[in-house]
């Protein structure tokens, strides 16, 4: 089986309902456009390695996408939004 899975940080992993170290599975990493936005998408898994050990091993994806044309998108603006540090 090829891929491979890098760290993927402390993520919160919806079946565990906390926060748990995560791998991510480089070979689902893509780009796609969710309504309208460009957004980078990441499979995520819970535990250490690809068979999620140490972990529930579900797996989830996650989506990034730039901050400023979420806001726009979703007709938000920077009044009454916290700064970022
Ligand atoms: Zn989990």
């Amino acid at each position: 089986m090829s891929g491979t899975a890098s760290k993927g940080g402390y993520k919160y992993c919806p079946r565990c309902q906390r926060v748990v170290e995560t791998r991510v599975m480089e070979e689902f990493n893509d780009n796609v456009d969710i309504g309208g936005l460009q957004a980078k998408r990441r499979k995520i898994k819970c535990g250490l390695d690809r068979a999620g050990a140490a972990g529930c091993r579900h797996e989830w994806f996650t989506v990034e996408v730039i901050e400023s044309e979420l806001k726009a998108q979703l007709g938000l603006t920077e009044k009454g939004v916290s700064p970022g540090i």
